[in-house]
């Protein structure tokens, strides 16, 4: 779409602004973007913006965006988190033009560490990682050189091939760049370019025993991939300066690096690092737990593609951190489920009810609308029987003012049924409800009815006799606290241990027949998905979210 056309239909965005400027100027024609992933660990909803941020560029703007895996920590590496990152991507709904990894580039990254030393811009050190810590001073006192600093080229050459050649231990010997040990960016102290490291990578296997450093391979990937708009995290703006320093001296392609703001989400953690955690000390079942931030666990709760990446439009890019309401992303699942999700009624916790003036066996088909929302749903039959499961919420025996439901001698309808109204309270010894005797409002069939008698209250049902006892997985905020990340003590102090409550519901029958992943709404309820783990003998339902957002009032 040309860009004139896009700028009338919404504001654009800080980095939208550059670039189209960029374009507008004539400085690009098209633009390439990137979105760089570490595969140590599984994406989570931050990466998501990060993700619609950098596609959703190229879909604005003429360009492409290529998917980079910056895999050069090969101890925290693995293919497991190469192949869920790509998944996950998919699932958004976007699609890269080219897949790569920033360890096909060692070899280029190995040439341009020689490129720099033969041009006296680097250097191999000897001091230990604790001593060069040390005589990097302080933002407010120049650091030291290195003794190491004055070596020859030909000296740095045959020490740095040694490296590569498996000559000296770990953290025994490190490339520097050759700076300024005075300069007022601390990154710019004659940072490390290469540790050697003796571990297997993933992909490179044992090939290699010196690694780049971040600042050495991301521009630098960035600039071989010809990347004109390098979008990163705020934390590395003090990066940028050896970005472009690097850039320079070694002549390749000026990618440009802009930085936005970090998308945290209240009551949840967006850190790989303390996610690990988590799944390693078992406090979760796995990356795709549903209670986890994850994209993995995002999809298994229930959560569809187009509420998160709808969440990612909103929020959009910022320039400084901030804290978004999770109420947010849970509200536009709810509004993208009550379009697509089938109703169903289940009963959670049962109370029942028997039906005197229906005969004993009889079972009567009801038919009642798979979704209001989507005439095409269709509609399915109910079975309804003499006895029947109500919610117990849904019974009050001295019912409060303006309690509409069920109470003795009060009629409430039944959904896609009938009315039925409360004639008797039966007790066991010890004074709890076992049963409501009922007796059903002649002519009140839903769709036919001419009993000319209004209630207030619908309430969902299943059969006593005829439903599914089904598995389900109550889920709630994985933290207690809005911000576990930043509190005192362990972060997993704040962990919620209510987080996940299992029962037991009675369901309509048919949804013995649920597939992994589709959506329901359980009539006043919420909405509910079908979990991986589901089975023939046993169906399992996570649920998604409630109808309403019931937190505050400190519900469930
Ligand atoms: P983490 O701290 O969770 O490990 P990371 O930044 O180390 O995250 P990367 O795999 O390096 O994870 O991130 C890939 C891309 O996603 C980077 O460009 C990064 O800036 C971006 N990103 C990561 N977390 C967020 C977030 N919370 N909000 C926005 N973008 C993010
Ligand atoms: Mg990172």
């Amino acid at each position: 779409m040309h860009t004139e056309d896009k700028k009338d239909e919404k504001s654009l965005n800080f980095i939208e602004e550059i670039i189209d400027n960029d374009i507008q100027s004539g400085k690009y024609d098209s633009i390439v973007t990137r979105f760089p992933p570490e595969p140590n660990g599984y994406l989570h909803i931050g990466h998501a913006s990060s993700i619609c941020l950098n596609f959703g560029l190229t879909k604005k703007f003429p360009g492409y965006t290529n998917l980079r895996f910056d895999d050069t920590n090969p101890t925290t590496e693995d293919t497991e988190y190469v192949e869920s990152i790509k998944n996950d991507i998919k699932w958004l709904g976007f699609e890269w033009k080219h897949e790569l990894f920033a360890s096909d580039y060692f070899d280029t990254l190995y040439d341009y560490a020689i490129k720099l030393i033969n041009m006296e811009l680097a250097y191999v050190d000897d001091l230990k990682s604790e001593e060069i810590a040390t005589l990097k001073g302080t933002p407010t006192e120049h650091g030291k050189n290195s003794p190491y600093r004055d070596r020859t080229i030909a000296e740095n050459l045959d020490l740095f091939a040694r490296m590569k050649a498996g000559e000296f231990p770990d953290g025994a010997k490190t490339l520097r760049a050759k700076i300024d040990m005075a300069h007022t960016n601390m990154l710019m102290r004659d940072p490390i370019l290469y540790r050697v490291k003796h571990a297997h990578h993933h992909r490179t296997g044992d090939t290699w025993c010196i690694y780049p450093m971040y600042d050495f391979a991301h521009g630098q990937s960035d600039s071989i991939e010809t990347v004109s708009h390098s979008l990163c995290t705020l934390e590395f703006a003090p990066h940028r300066e050896l970005y472009n320093w690097l850039i320079d001296k070694l002549e390749i392609y000026p990618s440009h690096q802009y930085e936005f703001a970090r998308r945290n989400l209240n009551y949840t953690i967006t850190s790989k690092r303390r996610l690990l955690q988590l799944v390693k000390e078992n406090h979760v079942n796995g990356w795709d737990d549903p209670r986890m931030p994850t994209i993995s666990g995002m999809r298994r709760r229930g959560y569809t593609p187009e509420s998160i990446v709808e969440f990612c439009d909103r929020i959009g890019v910022a320039k400084r951190d901030n804290m978004i309401d999770i109420g947010l992303l849970e509200f536009l699942v709810r509004e993208d489920l009550n379009k697509k999700a089938t109703r169903r009624m289940v009963v959670l916790d049962p109370i029942k009810v028997v039906i005197t003036n229906f005969p004993e066996d009889k079972v009567e088909m009801l038919s009642s609308e798979n979704n209001p929302e989507d005439p095409e749903s269709g509609v399915r039959e109910i079975p309804f029987t003499k006895s029947l499961y109500i919610e117990k919420e849904d019974f009050m025996e001295t019912p409060a003012k303006k309690y509409f439901r069920l109470a003795p001698g009060k009629m409430v309808r039944l959904k896609s049924a009938y009315i039925i109204q409360c004639d008797e309270v039966v007790k066991d010894s010890e004074g709890e409800i076992t049963q409501l005797n009922c007796s059903l409002i002649e002519n009140s069939k839903s769709g036919s009815d001419t009993s000319g008698i209004n209630v207030k209250g619908t309430l969902h049902w299943v059969s006593a006799t005829e439903n599914l006892p089904v598995e389900i997985r109550l889920y709630d905020r994985l933290f207690k606290v809005e911000d576990a990340a930043n509190q005192e003590g362990d972060f997993k102090e704040y962990l919620n241990p209510e987080s996940l409550i299992t029962i037991t519901g009675y369901a309509e029958p048919d949804l013995a027949n649920a597939k992994t992943g589709a959506h329901f709404q359980f009539l006043r309820k919420g909405y509910f998905t079908a979990d991986q783990e589901s089975t023939a003998q046993k169906v399992i339902f996570n649920r998604t979210v409630t109808l309403r957002d019931n937190w505050a009032k400190g519900g469930k």
